[in-house]
Protein backbone atom coordinates (compact mmCIF):
# COMPACT_ATOMS: atom_id res chain seq x y z
CA UNK A 1 0.00 0.00 0.00
CA UNK A 2 1.42 3.53 -0.70
CA UNK A 3 -0.36 6.86 0.72
CA UNK A 4 0.34 10.38 0.42
CA UNK A 5 -1.54 13.04 2.26
CA UNK A 6 -2.76 16.49 1.25
CA UNK A 7 -4.30 18.13 4.28
CA UNK A 8 -5.94 21.50 4.02
CA UNK A 9 -5.23 23.36 7.68
CA UNK A 10 -7.31 26.41 8.03
CA UNK A 11 -4.66 29.30 9.28
CA UNK A 12 -5.25 30.69 12.66
CA UNK A 13 -5.91 34.00 12.32
CA UNK A 14 -8.24 37.10 12.80
CA UNK A 15 -9.31 37.59 8.43
CA UNK A 16 -8.64 36.37 5.76
CA UNK A 17 -5.59 36.21 3.34
CA UNK A 18 -6.46 38.41 1.20
CA UNK A 19 -8.87 40.94 2.56
CA UNK A 20 -9.69 41.77 6.23
CA UNK A 21 -13.26 39.97 6.63
CA UNK A 22 -13.60 38.08 9.97
CA UNK A 23 -13.00 34.31 10.05
CA UNK A 24 -14.89 33.43 13.04
CA UNK A 25 -16.49 30.01 13.06
CA UNK A 26 -20.04 29.90 13.49
CA UNK A 27 -21.23 33.30 12.29
CA UNK A 28 -24.81 34.10 10.52
CA UNK A 29 -24.32 33.11 6.64
CA UNK A 30 -22.73 35.81 4.49
CA UNK A 31 -21.63 38.13 7.46
CA UNK A 32 -18.07 38.06 7.43
CA UNK A 33 -17.66 39.11 3.30
CA UNK A 34 -16.19 41.77 1.65
CA UNK A 35 -16.46 43.30 -1.54
CA UNK A 36 -13.26 41.04 -2.76
CA UNK A 37 -14.37 38.12 -1.43
CA UNK A 38 -17.20 38.18 -3.39
CA UNK A 39 -15.61 38.22 -6.51
CA UNK A 40 -17.03 42.22 -7.09
CA UNK A 41 -15.52 43.86 -9.76
CA UNK A 42 -12.68 46.40 -9.35
CA UNK A 43 -11.27 44.67 -5.97
CA UNK A 44 -7.95 43.94 -5.42
CA UNK A 45 -6.68 41.22 -3.16
CA UNK A 46 -3.98 42.76 -0.33
CA UNK A 47 -2.12 40.05 1.28
CA UNK A 48 -2.19 39.44 5.21
CA UNK A 49 0.76 40.01 7.11
CA UNK A 50 -0.18 37.01 9.56
CA UNK A 51 -1.32 34.58 7.54
CA UNK A 52 2.08 34.98 5.85
CA UNK A 53 3.80 34.74 9.19
CA UNK A 54 1.74 31.75 9.92
CA UNK A 55 2.74 29.29 7.34
CA UNK A 56 6.59 30.55 7.83
CA UNK A 57 6.10 29.32 11.65
CA UNK A 58 4.30 26.09 10.18
CA UNK A 59 7.31 25.27 7.93
CA UNK A 60 9.95 25.72 10.51
CA UNK A 61 8.04 23.44 12.52
CA UNK A 62 8.05 21.06 9.87
CA UNK A 63 11.95 21.42 9.48
CA UNK A 64 11.34 22.58 6.05
CA UNK A 65 12.55 25.03 3.12
CA UNK A 66 11.33 28.32 3.63
CA UNK A 67 11.02 30.04 0.39
CA UNK A 68 12.50 33.55 0.29
CA UNK A 69 9.93 34.31 -2.79
CA UNK A 70 7.16 32.49 -3.72
CA UNK A 71 4.59 33.59 -6.11
CA UNK A 72 0.49 33.46 -5.94
CA UNK A 73 -0.99 31.82 -9.08
CA UNK A 74 -4.48 31.22 -10.04
CA UNK A 75 -5.95 28.41 -10.52
CA UNK A 76 -9.19 28.65 -12.85
CA UNK A 77 -12.29 26.50 -12.41
CA UNK A 78 -15.94 27.03 -11.56
CA UNK A 79 -17.99 26.40 -8.61
CA UNK A 80 -21.33 28.46 -7.72
CA UNK A 81 -19.45 28.90 -4.10
CA UNK A 82 -16.44 30.40 -5.84
CA UNK A 83 -17.14 33.63 -6.79
CA UNK A 84 -13.99 34.22 -9.06
CA UNK A 85 -13.93 31.77 -10.58
CA UNK A 86 -10.61 30.77 -9.98
CA UNK A 87 -8.69 30.24 -6.60
CA UNK A 88 -5.91 32.46 -5.34
CA UNK A 89 -3.32 29.42 -4.37
CA UNK A 90 0.09 28.80 -5.38
CA UNK A 91 1.36 26.07 -7.94
CA UNK A 92 5.40 26.40 -9.26
CA UNK A 93 6.56 28.57 -6.41
CA UNK A 94 4.71 27.77 -2.76
CA UNK A 95 6.12 29.16 0.32
CA UNK A 96 7.70 25.92 1.75
CA UNK A 97 9.36 22.82 0.56
CA UNK A 98 10.66 19.77 1.66
CA UNK A 99 10.44 18.83 5.17
CA UNK A 100 9.42 16.09 7.45
CA UNK A 101 7.60 14.41 9.74
CA UNK A 102 8.68 11.73 12.93
CA UNK A 103 5.96 9.34 13.60
CA UNK A 104 6.00 7.60 16.96
CA UNK A 105 3.66 4.38 16.18
CA UNK A 106 2.26 2.71 18.68
CA UNK A 107 5.03 -0.17 18.71
CA UNK A 108 7.75 2.21 19.89
CA UNK A 109 9.23 2.34 16.63
CA UNK A 110 9.59 5.86 14.77
CA UNK A 111 9.28 6.46 10.59
CA UNK A 112 10.37 9.66 8.97
CA UNK A 113 7.71 10.66 6.28
CA UNK A 114 8.89 13.47 3.91
CA UNK A 115 6.67 16.50 3.57
CA UNK A 116 6.86 17.64 -0.29
CA UNK A 117 5.93 21.26 0.10
CA UNK A 118 2.93 24.05 1.75
CA UNK A 119 1.65 26.32 0.15
CA UNK A 120 -0.89 28.99 0.94
CA UNK A 121 -4.32 29.23 -0.50
CA UNK A 122 -7.92 30.91 -0.42
CA UNK A 123 -11.05 28.36 0.69
CA UNK A 124 -13.81 28.80 -1.02
CA UNK A 125 -17.42 29.28 0.06
CA UNK A 126 -20.39 27.03 1.07
CA UNK A 127 -23.45 25.57 -0.99
CA UNK A 128 -26.13 24.45 1.24
CA UNK A 129 -27.98 22.09 -0.57
CA UNK A 130 -30.35 21.62 2.76
CA UNK A 131 -32.09 24.60 3.58
CA UNK A 132 -34.58 24.81 1.01
CA UNK A 133 -36.14 21.81 -1.54
CA UNK A 134 -35.67 23.23 -4.97
CA UNK A 135 -32.60 25.97 -4.00
CA UNK A 136 -29.29 25.85 -3.25
CA UNK A 137 -28.23 28.71 -1.13
CA UNK A 138 -23.96 29.88 -1.04
CA UNK A 139 -22.67 31.26 2.23
CA UNK A 140 -19.16 33.02 1.92
CA UNK A 141 -18.51 33.19 5.19
CA UNK A 142 -15.32 30.78 3.98
CA UNK A 143 -14.52 31.80 1.26
CA UNK A 144 -11.17 33.49 1.29
CA UNK A 145 -9.97 32.21 4.06
CA UNK A 146 -6.61 31.63 4.42
CA UNK A 147 -5.66 28.18 4.29
CA UNK A 148 -2.27 25.94 3.99
CA UNK A 149 -2.24 22.91 1.58
CA UNK A 150 -0.04 20.21 2.94
CA UNK A 151 1.71 17.71 0.60
CA UNK A 152 3.46 14.58 1.54
CA UNK A 153 5.41 12.20 -0.05
CA UNK A 154 4.12 9.54 -0.89
CA UNK A 155 5.82 7.36 2.45
CA UNK A 156 2.71 6.11 4.01
CA UNK A 157 2.25 2.47 3.72
CA UNK A 158 -0.93 1.77 6.53
CA UNK A 159 -3.53 3.26 7.18
CA UNK A 160 -2.30 3.49 10.98
CA UNK A 161 0.53 5.14 9.94
CA UNK A 162 -2.04 7.63 7.95
CA UNK A 163 -4.11 8.57 11.39
CA UNK A 164 -0.18 8.76 13.00
CA UNK A 165 1.16 11.37 10.47
CA UNK A 166 -2.64 13.73 11.05
CA UNK A 167 -1.98 13.28 14.57
CA UNK A 168 1.61 14.54 14.36
CA UNK A 169 0.86 17.02 12.00
CA UNK A 170 -1.92 18.59 14.21
CA UNK A 171 -0.16 17.85 17.11
CA UNK A 172 2.93 20.36 16.00
CA UNK A 173 0.14 22.66 14.27
CA UNK A 174 -1.57 23.45 17.38
CA UNK A 175 2.02 23.74 19.60
CA UNK A 176 2.42 26.03 16.82
CA UNK A 177 -0.30 28.26 17.16
CA UNK A 178 -0.95 27.80 13.10
CA UNK A 179 -4.22 25.59 13.14
CA UNK A 180 -6.54 24.57 15.77
CA UNK A 181 -7.17 21.03 14.08
CA UNK A 182 -10.73 21.27 14.34
CA UNK A 183 -11.50 18.06 11.96
CA UNK A 184 -15.29 18.55 12.77
CA UNK A 185 -15.20 22.12 12.49
CA UNK A 186 -13.43 21.39 9.15
CA UNK A 187 -10.46 23.52 10.35
CA UNK A 188 -8.55 20.63 9.13
CA UNK A 189 -9.33 18.51 6.06
CA UNK A 190 -7.24 15.68 4.17
CA UNK A 191 -7.44 14.37 0.70
CA UNK A 192 -6.39 10.30 0.94
CA UNK A 193 -4.12 9.53 -2.25
CA UNK A 194 -3.92 5.28 -1.86
CA UNK A 195 -2.01 3.10 -4.74
CA UNK A 196 -1.22 -0.63 -4.18
CA UNK A 197 1.51 -2.56 -5.70
CA UNK A 198 3.10 -6.34 -5.56
CA UNK A 199 5.57 -6.98 -2.20
CA UNK A 200 9.37 -5.62 -3.49
CA UNK A 201 7.97 -3.73 -6.62
CA UNK A 202 9.46 -1.00 -7.11
CA UNK A 203 7.58 1.05 -9.33
CA UNK A 204 4.19 2.92 -7.53
CA UNK A 205 0.85 2.09 -9.50
CA UNK A 206 -1.74 4.43 -10.22
CA UNK A 207 -3.33 6.03 -7.14
CA UNK A 208 -6.87 7.41 -6.35
CA UNK A 209 -7.63 10.32 -4.31
CA UNK A 210 -10.10 10.40 -1.83
CA UNK A 211 -11.39 13.76 -1.30
CA UNK A 212 -12.08 16.07 1.83
CA UNK A 213 -12.05 12.95 4.38
CA UNK A 214 -13.07 14.78 8.06
CA UNK A 215 -11.67 12.38 10.41
CA UNK A 216 -8.69 10.35 11.63
CA UNK A 217 -11.53 6.97 11.51
CA UNK A 218 -12.98 7.96 8.39
CA UNK A 219 -9.15 8.48 7.02
CA UNK A 220 -8.64 4.73 8.37
CA UNK A 221 -11.81 3.58 7.25
CA UNK A 222 -11.59 5.02 3.82
CA UNK A 223 -8.26 3.51 3.42
CA UNK A 224 -8.91 -0.03 4.41
CA UNK A 225 -11.86 0.03 1.67
CA UNK A 226 -10.02 1.64 -0.86
CA UNK A 227 -7.08 -0.58 -0.78
CA UNK A 228 -9.05 -3.62 -0.78
CA UNK A 229 -11.00 -2.31 -3.71
CA UNK A 230 -7.87 -1.67 -5.87
CA UNK A 231 -6.58 -5.23 -4.90
CA UNK A 232 -9.79 -6.55 -5.88
CA UNK A 233 -9.24 -4.76 -9.27
CA UNK A 234 -5.72 -5.72 -9.79
CA UNK A 235 -6.06 -9.53 -9.09
CA UNK A 236 -8.81 -9.75 -10.78
CA UNK A 237 -7.02 -8.42 -14.27
CA UNK A 238 -8.86 -4.69 -14.11
CA UNK A 239 -6.38 -1.72 -14.53
CA UNK A 240 -6.98 1.24 -11.73
CA UNK A 241 -8.12 4.19 -13.31
CA UNK A 242 -6.46 7.57 -11.54
CA UNK A 243 -9.52 9.61 -10.44
CA UNK A 244 -10.72 11.56 -7.78
CA UNK A 245 -13.09 9.00 -5.42
CA UNK A 246 -15.76 10.49 -1.98
CA UNK A 247 -15.85 8.18 1.05
CA UNK A 248 -18.90 7.92 2.16
CA UNK A 249 -19.18 7.38 5.63
CA UNK A 250 -23.02 6.29 5.80
CA UNK A 251 -22.14 3.41 3.30
CA UNK A 252 -18.63 2.76 4.60
CA UNK A 253 -17.24 2.65 0.73
CA UNK A 254 -15.57 5.13 -1.59
CA UNK A 255 -17.06 6.01 -4.71
CA UNK A 256 -16.10 7.51 -8.15
CA UNK A 257 -16.66 11.15 -8.35
CA UNK A 258 -15.18 12.23 -11.59
CA UNK A 259 -11.51 11.58 -13.37
CA UNK A 260 -8.88 13.71 -12.12
CA UNK A 261 -7.59 16.31 -13.88
CA UNK A 262 -4.27 17.22 -14.19
CA UNK A 263 -2.42 20.34 -13.72
CA UNK A 264 -2.93 21.76 -17.30
CA UNK A 265 -7.01 21.70 -16.73
CA UNK A 266 -7.27 24.49 -14.02
CA UNK A 267 -4.95 26.78 -17.06
CA UNK A 268 -2.74 28.28 -13.73
CA UNK A 269 -1.10 31.07 -14.40
CA UNK A 270 0.33 33.87 -11.73
CA UNK A 271 -2.16 36.61 -10.23
CA UNK A 272 -1.74 39.96 -11.92
CA UNK A 273 -2.93 41.36 -9.10
CA UNK A 274 0.06 40.54 -6.53
CA UNK A 275 3.32 41.24 -6.55
CA UNK A 276 5.73 37.87 -6.22
CA UNK A 277 5.94 37.30 -2.23
CA UNK A 278 9.38 38.24 -0.76
CA UNK A 279 10.05 37.29 2.51
CA UNK A 280 12.38 39.58 5.10
CA UNK A 281 15.17 37.44 6.06
CA UNK A 282 14.43 39.34 9.68
CA UNK A 283 11.06 38.36 10.25
CA UNK A 284 11.79 34.40 9.32
CA UNK A 285 14.60 34.55 12.02
CA UNK A 286 12.70 36.13 14.47
CA UNK A 287 10.21 33.49 13.66
CA UNK A 288 12.27 30.60 14.32
CA UNK A 289 14.02 31.98 17.25
CA UNK A 290 9.99 32.02 18.90
CA UNK A 291 9.62 28.60 18.22
CA UNK A 292 8.14 26.97 21.37
CA UNK A 293 9.81 23.73 22.36
CA UNK A 294 8.08 20.78 19.56
CA UNK A 295 6.85 17.59 20.36
CA UNK A 296 10.28 15.67 19.37
CA UNK A 297 12.19 17.71 21.00
CA UNK A 298 9.62 17.61 24.34
CA UNK A 299 9.93 13.95 23.93
CA UNK A 300 13.54 13.95 23.89
CA UNK A 301 13.82 16.05 27.11
CA UNK A 302 10.99 13.74 29.05
CA UNK A 303 13.19 10.45 28.19
CA UNK A 304 16.51 11.95 29.55
CA UNK A 305 15.54 14.75 32.26
CA UNK A 306 12.52 11.96 34.04
CA UNK A 307 13.18 8.63 32.47
CA UNK A 308 10.19 8.47 30.86
CA UNK A 309 9.85 5.34 28.05
CA UNK A 310 9.50 6.55 24.96
CA UNK A 311 6.05 5.73 24.58
CA UNK A 312 5.14 6.90 27.59
CA UNK A 313 6.76 10.30 26.20
CA UNK A 314 5.10 10.07 23.49
CA UNK A 315 1.30 9.87 24.74
CA UNK A 316 2.28 13.04 27.03
CA UNK A 317 3.69 15.02 24.54
CA UNK A 318 0.59 14.74 22.15
CA UNK A 319 -1.08 17.35 23.04
CA UNK A 320 0.84 20.53 24.90
CA UNK A 321 -1.70 20.80 27.58
CA UNK A 322 -0.91 17.25 28.66
CA UNK A 323 2.73 17.80 28.09
CA UNK A 324 2.41 21.01 30.64
CA UNK A 325 0.07 19.09 33.10
CA UNK A 326 3.08 16.53 33.35
CA UNK A 327 5.78 18.86 34.07
CA UNK A 328 3.70 20.71 36.84
CA UNK A 329 2.82 17.18 38.81
CA UNK A 330 6.62 16.54 38.12
CA UNK A 331 8.36 19.36 39.47
CA UNK A 332 5.64 20.22 42.40
CA UNK A 333 6.69 22.76 44.41
CA UNK A 334 9.92 21.73 45.69
CA UNK A 335 10.70 20.05 42.67
CA UNK A 336 11.83 16.47 41.96
CA UNK A 337 8.82 13.80 42.24
CA UNK A 338 9.82 10.78 40.65
CA UNK A 339 8.99 11.06 36.53
CA UNK A 340 8.02 7.66 36.25
CA UNK A 341 6.01 7.11 38.83
CA UNK A 342 4.39 10.87 38.21
CA UNK A 343 3.97 9.55 33.82
CA UNK A 344 2.07 6.15 35.26
CA UNK A 345 -0.62 8.20 37.41
CA UNK A 346 -1.27 10.67 34.69
CA UNK A 347 -1.33 8.50 31.55
CA UNK A 348 -2.93 6.03 33.84
CA UNK A 349 -5.81 6.97 36.38
CA UNK A 350 -5.31 10.66 35.67
CA UNK A 351 -6.37 9.99 31.66
CA UNK A 352 -8.84 7.47 32.29
CA UNK A 353 -10.56 9.65 34.41
CA UNK A 354 -10.93 12.49 32.49
CA UNK A 355 -12.16 9.73 29.91
CA UNK A 356 -14.84 8.38 31.62
CA UNK A 357 -16.10 12.37 33.17
CA UNK A 358 -15.59 13.53 29.73
CA UNK A 359 -13.31 16.24 30.76
CA UNK A 360 -10.22 17.76 29.90
CA UNK A 361 -7.47 18.97 31.66
CA UNK A 362 -8.65 22.60 31.51
CA UNK A 363 -11.68 21.11 33.07
CA UNK A 364 -10.20 18.45 35.30
CA UNK A 365 -11.46 17.92 39.28
CA UNK A 366 -8.07 16.86 40.28
CA UNK A 367 -5.08 19.69 39.54
CA UNK A 368 -1.53 18.97 38.99
CA UNK A 369 -0.90 20.09 42.58
CA UNK A 370 -3.48 18.20 44.03
CA UNK A 371 -2.32 14.96 42.34
CA UNK A 372 1.19 15.56 42.62
CA UNK A 373 0.09 15.67 46.50
CA UNK A 374 -1.11 12.05 45.99
CA UNK A 375 2.08 10.54 44.48
CA UNK A 376 4.06 11.92 47.17
CA UNK A 377 2.16 10.55 49.74
CA UNK A 378 3.00 6.99 47.78
CA UNK A 379 6.32 8.02 47.83
CA UNK A 380 7.28 8.46 51.01
CA UNK A 381 5.46 5.43 52.47
CA UNK A 382 2.23 6.90 53.68
CA UNK A 383 -0.12 4.60 51.67
CA UNK A 384 -0.17 1.71 48.92
CA UNK A 385 0.15 2.12 45.19
CA UNK A 386 -3.48 0.20 45.76
CA UNK A 387 -4.78 2.52 48.78
CA UNK A 388 -4.10 5.63 46.47
CA UNK A 389 -6.19 4.38 43.90
CA UNK A 390 -9.21 4.79 46.18
CA UNK A 391 -7.66 7.92 47.34
CA UNK A 392 -7.55 9.01 43.93
CA UNK A 393 -10.98 7.77 43.62
CA UNK A 394 -12.55 9.84 47.02
CA UNK A 395 -10.43 13.25 45.08
CA UNK A 396 -12.61 12.86 41.85
CA UNK A 397 -15.36 12.74 43.88
CA UNK A 398 -14.81 15.04 46.43
CA UNK A 399 -12.25 17.69 45.41
CA UNK A 400 -10.53 17.17 48.72
CA UNK A 401 -7.00 16.54 48.72
CA UNK A 402 -5.12 13.50 49.04
CA UNK A 403 -3.80 14.18 52.78
CA UNK A 404 -6.77 15.05 54.27
CA UNK A 405 -8.72 12.12 52.94
CA UNK A 406 -5.85 9.80 54.36
CA UNK A 407 -6.25 10.96 57.82
CA UNK A 408 -10.18 11.56 57.93
CA UNK A 409 -10.36 7.94 56.54
CA UNK A 410 -7.47 6.28 58.81
CA UNK A 411 -5.51 4.98 55.81
CA UNK A 412 -2.36 5.47 56.89
CA UNK A 413 -0.11 2.59 55.77
CA UNK A 414 0.56 0.16 58.99
CA UNK A 415 4.62 0.69 59.16
CA UNK A 416 4.96 -0.32 63.01
CA UNK A 417 6.77 -3.67 63.09
CA UNK A 418 4.87 -5.18 65.80
CA UNK A 419 1.38 -4.40 64.81
CA UNK A 420 2.32 -6.05 61.27
CA UNK A 421 3.45 -9.24 63.02
CA UNK A 422 0.20 -9.63 65.19
CA UNK A 423 -1.68 -9.63 61.62
CA UNK A 424 0.41 -12.17 60.70
CA UNK A 425 0.62 -14.55 63.50
CA UNK A 426 -3.20 -13.95 63.65
CA UNK A 427 -3.18 -15.45 59.76
CA UNK A 428 -1.00 -18.14 60.37
CA UNK A 429 -2.36 -19.30 63.19
CA UNK A 430 -6.03 -19.59 61.57
CA UNK A 431 -4.64 -21.38 59.14
CA UNK A 432 -2.58 -24.21 60.11
CA UNK A 433 -3.19 -26.68 57.50
CA UNK A 434 -2.11 -23.96 54.99
CA UNK A 435 1.45 -23.48 56.74
CA UNK A 436 1.63 -27.10 57.11
CA UNK A 437 1.16 -27.56 53.01
CA UNK A 438 3.58 -24.22 52.28
CA UNK A 439 6.30 -26.27 54.49
CA UNK A 440 6.02 -28.82 52.60
CA UNK A 441 6.85 -27.18 49.17
CA UNK A 442 3.49 -25.44 48.09
CA UNK A 443 5.75 -21.93 47.56
CA UNK A 444 2.31 -20.36 46.29
CA UNK A 445 0.80 -20.15 48.70
CA UNK A 446 2.88 -16.91 50.15
CA UNK A 447 0.30 -15.20 47.91
CA UNK A 448 -2.67 -16.42 49.70
CA UNK A 449 -1.04 -15.58 53.38
CA UNK A 450 0.05 -11.68 52.00
CA UNK A 451 -3.96 -11.17 50.41
CA UNK A 452 -5.44 -12.50 53.89
CA UNK A 453 -2.87 -10.35 55.89
CA UNK A 454 -4.15 -7.27 53.50
CA UNK A 455 -7.17 -8.64 53.89
CA UNK A 456 -7.59 -8.55 57.84
CA UNK A 457 -6.30 -4.80 57.79
CA UNK A 458 -8.05 -3.06 54.99
CA UNK A 459 -5.35 -3.17 52.54
CA UNK A 460 -3.11 -0.73 54.46
CA UNK A 461 0.24 -2.67 55.40
CA UNK A 462 3.50 -1.85 53.97
CA UNK A 463 3.62 -4.32 51.15
CA UNK A 464 7.38 -4.67 51.03
CA UNK A 465 7.18 -5.06 55.08
CA UNK A 466 4.92 -7.24 54.90
CA UNK A 467 6.86 -9.59 52.44
CA UNK A 468 9.77 -9.72 54.34
CA UNK A 469 8.32 -10.24 58.20
CA UNK A 470 6.11 -13.24 56.58
CA UNK A 471 9.04 -14.78 55.03
CA UNK A 472 11.05 -14.28 58.52
CA UNK A 473 8.04 -16.43 60.21
CA UNK A 474 7.16 -19.02 57.66
CA UNK A 475 11.22 -19.88 57.68
P1 LIG B 1 -2.82 16.76 -7.02
O1 LIG B 1 -3.10 18.21 -6.91
O2 LIG B 1 -2.90 16.20 -8.38
O3 LIG B 1 -3.60 15.95 -6.04
P2 LIG B 1 -0.48 16.90 -5.40
O4 LIG B 1 0.95 16.95 -5.82
O5 LIG B 1 -1.04 18.08 -4.69
O6 LIG B 1 -1.30 16.56 -6.69
O7 LIG B 1 -0.67 15.66 -4.47
C1 LIG B 1 -0.40 14.37 -4.88
C2 LIG B 1 -0.39 13.46 -3.66
O8 LIG B 1 -0.43 12.11 -4.10
C3 LIG B 1 0.87 13.58 -2.83
O9 LIG B 1 0.56 13.48 -1.47
C4 LIG B 1 1.71 12.38 -3.28
O10 LIG B 1 2.57 11.91 -2.25
C5 LIG B 1 0.65 11.36 -3.57
N1 LIG B 1 1.02 10.38 -4.58
C6 LIG B 1 1.65 10.59 -5.75
N2 LIG B 1 1.79 9.44 -6.43
C7 LIG B 1 1.20 8.46 -5.68
C8 LIG B 1 0.99 7.05 -5.88
N3 LIG B 1 1.38 6.42 -6.96
N4 LIG B 1 0.35 6.39 -4.88
C9 LIG B 1 -0.07 7.02 -3.79
N5 LIG B 1 0.07 8.33 -3.57
C10 LIG B 1 0.71 9.05 -4.52
MG1 LIG C 1 -4.78 16.29 -4.77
Amino acid sequence: MVIGLEVHAQVTSHSKLFSGAATEFGAAPNAQVSFVDAGFPGMLPVINEICVEQAVRTGLGLKAQINMVSVFDRKNYFYADLPNGYQISQFTQPIVGKGEILLDMADGTTRMIGITRLHLEQDAGKSMHDQSPNETYVDLNRAGVALMEIVSEPDMRSGEEAGAYLKKLRAIMRYLGTCDGNMEEGSMRCDVNLSMRRVGDPVMGTRCEIKNVNSIRFVQQAIEYESARQVEVLESGGVIKQETRLWDTSKGETRSMRSKEDAHDYRYFPDPDLLPLKLDPAMVAGIKASLPELPDDKKARFISEYGLKPYDASVLVAERASAEFFEKVVKGKNGGRDGKLAANWVTGEFFAALNKQGKTIETSPVSAEALGGLIDLISNDTISGRIAKDVFEEMLATGKDAAAIVDEKGLKQVTDTGAIEKAIDEILAANGDKVAEYKSGKDKLFGFFVGQVMKATGGKVNPAMLNELLKKKLA
